[in-house]
This record gives structure tokens, C-alpha cells and sequence, in this order.
């Protein structure tokens, strides 16, 4: 028996989520992926010592850098994006800022549409500019060309996100990345809500993926997890990245040419951010993480079902004055969801409720199949009220820019029976507007 299927690309997505990255011959047959519960490996001999600690040989020291569990899960969405290299990080939120101080350095600045998580905002608002790094916002995130105005010789990325959160916004990615590229700029995008079944980012031209594997990569909310992927198409030797260029001239005596090239983005993170800062993903998380992505592609299919059935219901409701949600012929998204999203936009929306924010409020407590909750892209159905959680603290201008208004519920749609779905949103409605 060969286990062939652990490197074949040629395998469809949804074999390849099962079986892409792990090669049982390689651990005791052991059909599950081993956790490998141990804080460091034995080195063997001073020379092969060396050869870890210079990246020649693949293989593990101590478990704040890699992890063989770890190991598979890279490979396996590597696998899944078409990329050359990932790392597995302690959240999603040491994933994108990782992503940012790797590319980024004091003086440098990252160029950011506003429609993102609240998070990432503050990140880029608030926390990188006390290192010098600056993040800069995009008035109109649909006027590409304006993008421009915002970028110069320090610009070190360009930041989107593939579904806006949670305003659901779709962007123009093929005409950002054109337009980056001729800066000699990458594009990071966070494919968190789209995952690599619904959205594939690297064929649109994107360099690196970031992913809160808390959500969908994992699917059954048991973990905090984080995931950067690289295209290995990017150049960093262009000019721009002086810190690129002293870290290949580092290495490059060691680790073969083409390699180092297409994987410096996620060797330069591992080698320098991952080590220093320290936010691997642990172990057992990696196992999690890999058993919830056994069934990406069917959870997904089932949660854009409920999804596109549940905004066409809610879009009639009295009680709901719009419905955020791209699959909607009514959304201004419509078109650009059609031609980036085939397989359907995501399964997330928001909805505004007749009534203001105490309505609004009146549907969360009424709810009885959703849970209140902040998090998204579990099987399960949740809904959160963004102006007091996953938003509070931006203004009402910034919030109303991400699509967060006080009457605003996001709704992250599971993988129920769709009529239990419905009847639970109708009779909520229905309850929020009883004064
Ligand atoms: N990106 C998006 C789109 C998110 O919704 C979140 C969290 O909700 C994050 C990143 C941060 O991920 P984590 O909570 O795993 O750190």
C-alpha cells in the first residue's frame, strides 16, 4: 500500500482536505494525524543540529518554531490554496499582525481598506503605530484607482479582506493586485470568512492568505487558531524590502535557492517572528484544527445554502429594514460575488431591524436556535449585536464605514435544518417590534 495521495495537487479539494500533508508510512501507520505532545525533539548529533538551526534539513528542535502535527495542517492548507508555504499560528489575530511585522518595519506603513474586523483595525490603528508602523485607510475602498493616493516608497502591503466584516462588502481583488504589483507592493488578504472553498485568492493574484482558523478551517468553535499562507509568486527582492535581502543573503548558503525564494515570506516569519514572539499554535490545536477541516468543502456547501435561503426570507421581513448579503440580487456586491464567489458568498450577513437598536436588541434575547456570541463560522448558528462587541469603541463615522450601525445584528449562519433556521429568526422579529 503507497500513500500517494498526501502530495498529489492533481486530487480534487475535498480528497485533498482529508488526505493532502499526511503520509501514514512516515508515522507508525497511524491512520489519525499523532499529536506530538512534547516541548522539544532530540537533536541527534551536533551536525544534524546544525542543519536544523540553518533550515537545511526539515525537521524539528523545539516546539515554539514547528511541530510535526503542525507540519501536516501546513502542508494540508498549502495543499488547499494551491500556495507554496504555510505557518500555523496561536490565533488569527497572531497570524495577521505576525503577517504585518514580517513585511513592515519602523517608518513603513500598510495600506488598508476600512471594511475590516474590529480588531484589525485597532491593530493598524492604534497598536502598530507605537512601533512606527503606520496603517493608513482608504476613504472609499471601491474606488480603486484612489488607492494610489495613499501608497509611497515606504508602502509595504496593501491589506483587504475577502468578505468585509460584517458589512459583506465583495472587492474588486484582480484590479488591487494589478495595481499593487505595479509598485512591486503584495496584497494580504484575510480569506477567514470565505475559506479556500468558497473564494482562491492566489489565483486572483493575492500573496499571502491570513486565516482565523478559529472559524471555518476549524468549524466546531473547540479552538483559538491562526494561518498564513504564501503564493511563493512574490518577489521581495525588489527593492522594497531591504530586511528581505539581509535574511536571504543569511540563508541562502543553506537552504536551496528556489526554495528560499518561494517560501521566504512564511521562512522569514517562522525564522524571525514566530521565534521571537512566540505565538506557534499548539499541538493539539493543530489536531483540531485538521479534524475540522476533514469536512470544509460540505459544511461549506450546506452553509451557503442555509444562508442564501435564510437572507432571501429575511430580505421580506417587516421587521427588517436591509439585509448585508451578497448573494442578494438587491446587494450593490451582487456582481463582483458572481464573479469571485461561485460557489456563493459566504455564509455570514447582517441585518438591520425596524426600531433601532433597542429592536435589535429585543431579537438577540429572543433568539432560541442562534447564540449570542462574538464569534462566527461555527456549525452552529450565532448572532452578535457588532456596535457593543466585536466594534465597540470605534465611532459611530468608522462604524458606519464597516457596515455597523446600532440596529445592526450579524448573523453567522450554521448548518441547521434551514426551517428551524427561519422559524427562529421570524419569531424573534416578530418579538423585537412587541413594545
Ligand atoms: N479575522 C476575522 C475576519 C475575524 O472575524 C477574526 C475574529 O473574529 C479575526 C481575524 C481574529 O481571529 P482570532 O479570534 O482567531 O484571533
Amino acid at each position: 500500500m503507497s500513500y500517494e495521495a498526501f502530495d498529489d495537487d492533481t486530487l480534487g479539494f475535498t480528497t485533498r482536505q482529508l488526505h493532502a500533508g499526511y503520509d501514514p508510512s512516515q508515522h507508525f501507520l497511524s491512520k489519525a494525524v499523532p499529536i506530538y505532545q512534547t516541548a522539544a525533539f532530540e537533536l541527534g548529533s551536533y551536525e544534524r543540529c546544525l542543519r536544523l538551526f540553518k533550515y537545511e534539513e526539515e525537521g524539528d528542535s523545539y516546539v515554539r518554531f514547528s511541530n510535526p502535527t503542525n507540519r501536516v495542517l501546513e502542508k494540508r492548507l498549502t495543499s488547499l490554496e494551491g500556495g507554496s508555504a504555510a505557518v500555523s499560528l496561536a490565533s488569527g489575530m497572531a497570524a495577521i499582525s505576525d503577517t504585518f511585522l514580517t513585511l513592515a518595519h519602523q517608518g513603513d506603513n500598510i495600506v488598508s481598506v476600512p471594511t475590516l474586523y474590529g480588531g484589525t483595525t485597532t491593530l493598524l490603528q492604534k497598536t502598530l503605530p507605537q512601533y512606527g508602523i503606520e496603517g493608513r485607510f482608504i476613504e472609499d475602498e471601491t474606488d480603486i484607482d484612489s488607492y494610489r493616493n495613499y501608497i509611497d516608497d515606504r508602502t509595504k502591503a496593501i491589506y483587504i479582506e475577502a468578505l468585509g466584516n460584517p458589512g459583506m462588502n465583495v472587492l474588486d481583488v484582480d484590479r488591487i493586485t494589478a495595481l499593487a504589483h505595479s509598485y512591486g507592493i503584495p496584497v494580504v488578504i484575510d480569506n477567514t470568512f470565505a475559506t479556500p472553498y468558497l473564494f482562491r485568492p492566489f489565483e486572483h493574484g493575492v500573496d499571502i492568505i491570513c486565516y482565523s482558523a478559529t472559524k471555518y478551517l476549524s468549524g466546531h468553535g473547540v479552538n483559538i487558531a491562526g494561518m498564513v499562507v504564501e503564493s511563493g509568486k512574490f518577489n521581495y527582492l525588489n527593492g522594497r524590502f531591504p530586511e528581505f535581502e539581509t535574511f536571504y543573503n543569511d540563508f541562502k548558503d543553506w537552504i536551496d535557492e528556489e526554495t528560499l525564494k518561494r517560501e521566504m515570506f512564511t521562512k522569514r516569519l517562522r525564522i524571525t517572528y514566530l521565534t521571537d514572539l512566540g505565538a506557534h499554535m499548539s499541538p493539539q490545536t493543530a489536531f483540531y484544527v485538521l479534524q475540522g477541516m476533514e469536512t470544509l468543502s460540505l459544511r461549506m456547501e450546506r452553509h451557503v445554502s442555509n444562508a442564501g435561503k435564510l437572507a432571501a426570507f429575511l430580505e421580506k421581513h417587516p421587521a427588517v429594514t436591509e439585509v448585508l448579503y451578497p448573494g442578494l440580487e438587491s446587494s450593490p456586491y451582487h456582481s463582483l460575488a458572481e464573479k469571485y464567489f461561485p460557489k456563493g458568498p459566504g455564509a455570514i450577513m447582517s441585518i438591520r431591524v425596524k426600531g433601532g437598536q433597542e429592536a435589535a436588541l429585543r431579537t438577540l434575547k429572543a433568539v432560541r436556535i442562534f447564540d449570542y456570541m462574538t464569534n462566527v463560522g461555527d456549525a452552529k448558528s450565532l448572532i452578535v449585536h457588532p456596535a457593543s462587541s466585536t466594534h465597540f469603541g470605534h465611532s459611530p463615522e468608522e462604524n458606519a464605514k464597516a457596515g455597523v450601525y446600532p440596529d445592526s445584528l450579524r448573523l453567522s449562519v450554521g448548518i441547521e435544518d434551514i426551517d428551524d433556521l427561519i422559524r427562529d429568526m421570524d419569531q424573534a422579529l416578530n418579538q423585537s417590534q412587541q413594545i
